[in-house]
């Protein structure tokens, strides 16, 4: 199986050094490794948010109960090392784009189903009774430029036709009066829908839910090889093997190509940066000032997203580079510290306690790809939330429970936006440099 990035990226024995992780709860849901031959009605490939709600529904909802193979600890993936920002924004596709594609009915259904991601967290953790550290209203995108807050008066009336989502838009004054102050201030849309959470807790609460329901779940068991015997899956880990009816592969931006033929050249993994900063004093809050717990992204493609944590932390991220080899990380987390100073005049120079990364999946199709294989009916897949699938990716794990179950078809319960992997990359071993190309262009878009 292959993969993209530099090794480092893929190094599950490592600890993630993140501010999740030294504020996580005491106790990682139990997930031995795998041991010795097992069987399962249904193997799930990836213990992240999509793996693991799918797992919990297939148990709770249909009485189906599956075992998560996860290469890491449960989580280890993007789910863990997230923003947390529950938001919009799991398609890359704009409305205009939708609406060429996918008509008025299509783009409503991917909105809506963003939409219900949003709602779904909120059922799930009340119905499972997950401390997920829910923090802000909403979401404020802030504009850049002057021309961006004209898109975003678009976006605000876009979001409340096909979302059903409504939003306000803010002058400068009145997002330095709610938001914070500081540069780059154009202007915001304040939409009000999601919020902020804590990652781990979200995830491996999803993952003792799903415990609790009769999943079986499985740390460091890797799939490396995989095969059909008879009516059978055959997935092999260095520990044991699973044999398995049937299979869902949630394994998003850290999919090897050699896995699941349907996704070969499909996943397009971006590294994305994250930084957050000793606790602030009051006078630094005063100084910014900064007034919202709300989570925040600004208009540039290679766009800033942050957020005030409980503990007074800032938390910044941005798209990383394009190597993954540990000094390119470093590198990255350095310009981030210094933009955010240039942002922040009153934090220039503060101090750094966290510094981490992961994958987020972007798709050729630009949004969410649900499906079952082309060859194996009984295999399934969910993937591909553009950067945004703290909720998506627990919406797309109950689909894929009721696809697995055969409540429905395809065709009826996916939105024909999701439907499908998509086709694959022009010259799919190449896709770093795309991506730098792509960045490059994006970088010149962010200044026009
Ligand atoms: C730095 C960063 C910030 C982000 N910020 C946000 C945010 O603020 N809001 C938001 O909505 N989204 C955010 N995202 C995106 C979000 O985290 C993901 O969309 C979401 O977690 C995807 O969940 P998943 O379960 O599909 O994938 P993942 O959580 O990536 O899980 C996939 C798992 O599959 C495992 N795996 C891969 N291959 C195999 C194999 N062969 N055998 C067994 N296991 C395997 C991996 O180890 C991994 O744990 C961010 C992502 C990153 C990296």
């Amino acid at each position: 199986m292959h993969t993209l990035y530099h090794a480092s990226i893929y190094d599950r024995a490592r600890p993630t050094p993140s501010y999740w992780e030294a504020t996580a709860p005491a106790a990682a849901p139990r997930a031995p490794a795998v041991d010795g031959d097992v069987t399962a009605p249904v193997a799930v490939i990836g213990g992240g948010l999509t793996g693991l709600s799918c797992a919990l529904h297939l148990a709770r909802d249909h009485g189906i109960e599956p075992r998560v193979l996860e290469a890491g600890p449960i989580g280890w993936g993007a789910s863990s090392r997230a923003g947390g920002f529950v938001c919009f924004g799991a398609t890359k596709l704009s409305f205009a784009q939708s609406l060429a594609r996918h008509g008025e009915d299509g783009t409503r259904a991917l909105w809506r189903a963003q939409a219900e991601a949003i709602e779904l967290v909120e059922a799930l953790a009340a119905d499972e009774a997950i401390d997920y550290g829910r923090q802000g209203d909403g979401q404020f995108e802030l504009a850049h430029k002057p021309s961006r807050f004209r898109e975003l008066a678009e976006e605000r009336e876009a979001l409340a036709r096909y979302a059903g989502v409504a939003s306000e838009l803010l002058s400068p004054e009145a997002f330095a009066e709610r938001g914070h102050g500081g540069g780059e201030n154009h202007g915001a849309l304040h939409v009000k829908a999601g919020f902020g959470l804590h990652p781990l807790r979200w995830t491996w609460g999803l993952a003792e839910a799903a415990l609790r329901r009769g999943a079986k779940l499985h740390g460091q068991s890797p799939v490396v090889a995989w095969r059909r015997e008879g009516a059978r899956h055959r997935l092999v880990t260095p520990t044991g093997v699973v044999l398995a009816e049937r299979v869902v592969v949630a394994t998003n931006g850290y999919t090897a190509d050699g896995l699941l033929a349907d996704l070969d050249g499909r996943p397009m993994p971006v590294i994305s940066n994250i930084i957050v900063t000793r606790p602030l004093t009051d006078e630094e809050r005063t100084a910014v000032p900064w007034h919202t717990e709300t989570p925040i992204a600004n208009t540039r493609i290679r766009l800033f997203y942050y957020r005030l944590l409980p503990d007074n932390r800032l938390l910044f991220g941005a798209r990383g580079d394009t190597t993954g080899q540990p000094e390119h990380g470093q590198k990255v987390a350095r310009w981030m510290h210094r933009r955010m100073g240039e942002l922040f005049p009153p934090l220039r120079g503060i101090a750094i306690d966290f510094t981490w990364r992961g994958l987020v999946c972007l798709l050729p199709k630009l949004s969410p790809a649900v499906g079952r294989s082309a060859d194996d009916p009984s295999v399934f897949y969910g993937l591909g939330y553009h950067g945004n699938g703290m909720a998506m990716a627990p919406w797309t794990g109950r689909l894929l429970a009721r696809l697995v179950v055969g409540e429905s078809t395809e065709v009826d319960l996916v939105p024909a936006a999701l439907r499908g992997a998509g086709p694959a990359v022009l010259l799919p071993s190449r896709r770093l440099w795309w991506l730098r190309l792509a960045l490059a262009w994006y970088g010149v878009r962010d200044r026009l």
